[in-house]
């Protein structure tokens, strides 16, 4: 067992999951919960999630060794500041939001001496969220990403040891280039869902209908991503603002690219665009990552 008692704030799909697993693996002697909804909290305890759900935020930090902050990255500075005078010392804080330097820039600041923060992002999620959304299996096989500078070096040894006992693979990376990989890989691809599917929600009732009723070609998997949560996701955008519209600008400039290639028949350009993504795709199903 790695740590005596662990406190999950937010029992969202990834609070659940991560109690969940934990449990079933026994990875800690007491997995203590709090979510700031009620019907969180209800739900949380009707599906026995951790051994615990508490009723204050301040009781279920109390004596854990790790406390990790699992709600939305809008709200982690508002949850900081609320458990920072109740944190044993010598404990270490993580949380699990998607975006790293607006995150390390709002916790910080309220991590008291003693106390190590050690920011993380689980590369695992689906377009569900609340309590019953969460499994055990979610990290399996997954990365899950850990800004460790500046962490003491046993602090470290000990989450990854945790994170791997969920199933995860771990990196260690910084926090800026988190940033920018996750920009691309993750929160463009929402953008561009939510983009798409909205262009079509916007456009003449009758051809609606028929985007819902035709949806089974490429449009389907854009709904089921632009299905995600809109305040997690409304906060990814808020706080990494800045990789994205980089991202974003370079994305704008290789449609243009395509734009013009059809405007021009020229398919051979479309043809090695479509062959060089063709094999990435193939690269991400031997990595086990589809
Ligand atoms: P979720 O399912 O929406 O759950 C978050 C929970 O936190 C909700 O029950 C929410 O209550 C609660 N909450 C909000 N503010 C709170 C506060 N101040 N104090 C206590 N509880 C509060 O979210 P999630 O998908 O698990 O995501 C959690 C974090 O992990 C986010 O930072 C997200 O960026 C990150 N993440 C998500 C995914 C994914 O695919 N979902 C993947 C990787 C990382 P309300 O519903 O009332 O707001």
């Amino acid at each position: 067992m790695i740590y005596s008692k662990i406190a999950i704030i937010g029992i969202g799909l990834i609070g659940a999951s991560v109690a969940i697993a934990a449990k079933h693996k026994k990875l800690a002697g007491t997995i203590s919960c709090f979510d700031a909804n009620d019907e969180a909290r209800v739900q949380a305890r009707e599906l026995g999630i951790g051994d615990e759900v508490s009723e204050s935020i301040t009781a279920c930090v109390s004596d854990a060794d790790l406390v990790m902050l699992a709600v939305p990255v809008g709200a982690m500075k508002n949850v900081m500041e609320q458990i920072a005078d109740d944190l044993k010392p010598g404990c270490v804080v993580t949380d699990t939001g998607s975006t790293k330097t607006s995150v390390i820039k709002d916790v910080s600041p309220f991590i008291p001496e003693g106390v190590e923060f050690l920011p993380s992002h689980p590369m695992a999620g689906t377009e569900f969220s609340g309590p019953a959304a969460g499994f055990a299996s979610l990290f399996e096989g997954r990365f899950w990403l850990i800004i460790s500078e500046g962490v003491s070096r046993d602090k470290v040894d000990d989450y990854t040891a945790f994170l791997q006992g969920l199933g995860a693979t771990t990196e260690e990376m910084d926090a800026k280039y988190h940033d920018r990989v996750v920009a691309i890989t993750s929160h463009l691809p929402h953008l561009i869902a939510y983009t798409i599917v909205g262009t079509a929600v916007d456009l003449e009732s009758d051809i609606k209908n028929d985007v819902i009723r035709f949806s089974a070609s490429g449009f389907r998997d854009f709904t089921r991503i632009a299905a995600s949560d809109p305040v997690m996701w409304r906060d990814v955008f808020m706080n990494n603002d800045e990789a994205v519209l980089e991202m974003l600008q370079r994305f704008n400039e290789d449609l243009s690219y395509l734009q013009r290639a059809i405007r021009w028949k020229e398919g051979d350009k479309l043809f090695d665009l479509f062959a060089r993504t063709r094999t990435i795709r193939k690269s991400i199903i031997e990595a086990g990552q589809d």
